[in-house]
């Protein structure tokens, strides 16, 4: 019987500043619902992702934690997948990939064509070289762009990503990634088969009411700390 990963592949912490999940409520979600990996995507910080993996392995938990960062480049996202190291934001797409490729990582699109939330492909040509495009980001309104992004990974035969794009505990895996990694359930046996296209997007996205609930809460009654609040003594 083949056994299909679930994996989360873009979940924000608290480091990201726009989230109020820690590292260890993440964790602990993903175990509630069954996921069996998971990435922490902060903007420009390793720290959430380390987090995790520390935690992991201290308290011995039967969950794969894929180290990772979000960048900002300076024309949108790139997640750096499977990179354990920081890697400078506002650089070039090019510039960032290749970093992100020095690290061992791949190069995951988010939101690929989603213009207010930064996607890197409305802004710079979509036939760079990448390894994959989240095809379904669980954070949309009416789901054009992930159509787009779904569009281009079947013409150019790159690899399906579903994401939650988490920025609060309930709706992580609301969308995840279906992987294939032949036996080998290890970090480097979901990179390799995401490398090599064995995965693809499911999960139903997260609600629009959830949605809106979030920016009231974060826009309107601003209830978000500083990362600074976080920072301190890590
Ligand atoms: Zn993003
Ligand atoms: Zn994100």
């Amino acid at each position: 019987m083949i056994f299909i990963l679930k994996f989360d592949p873009h979940i924000h912490s608290v480091y990201s500043c726009d989230s109020r999940s820690t590292p260890e409520d993440i964790l602990k979600r993903a175990e509630e619902i069954e996921l069996n990996a998971i990435a922490i995507t902060d903007h420009n910080t390793i720290k959430g992702s380390q987090e995790a993996i520390k935690i992991a392995k201290k308290e011995n938990k039967d969950i794969i934690i894929v180290p990772s960062i979000e960048i900002s480049t300076d024309k949108g996202h790139m997640i750096g997948l499977g990179v354990s190291e920081y890697i400078p934001s506002g650089l070039s797409a090019i510039e960032t990939a290749d970093m992100i490729r020095d690290a061992g990582g791949l190069i995951i699109i988010p939101h690929p064509f989603s213009r207010y939330r930064h996607g890197l492909f409305c802004n710079t040509n979509p036939n760079m070289i990448v390894d994959g495009v989240e095809c379904q980001n669980a954070r949309y309104i009416f789901g054009h762009s992930n159509k787009k992004a779904q569009k281009l990974a079947y013409e150019r035969r790159l690899a399906r990503i579903g994401a939650s794009d988490s920025h609060f505990l309930k709706s992580i895996g609301d969308s995840y990634t279906e992987v294939n990694t032949k036996g080998q359930d290890d970090v480097d046996g979901i990179l390799k088969a995401i490398r090599h296209r064995r995965c693809k997007e499911a999960g139903k996205g997260t609600s629009n009411f959830l949605i809106a609930k979030e920016v009231f809460v974060k826009k309107v009654l601003k209830r978000y700390p500083k990362r600074e609040d976080y920072v301190k003594g890590i």
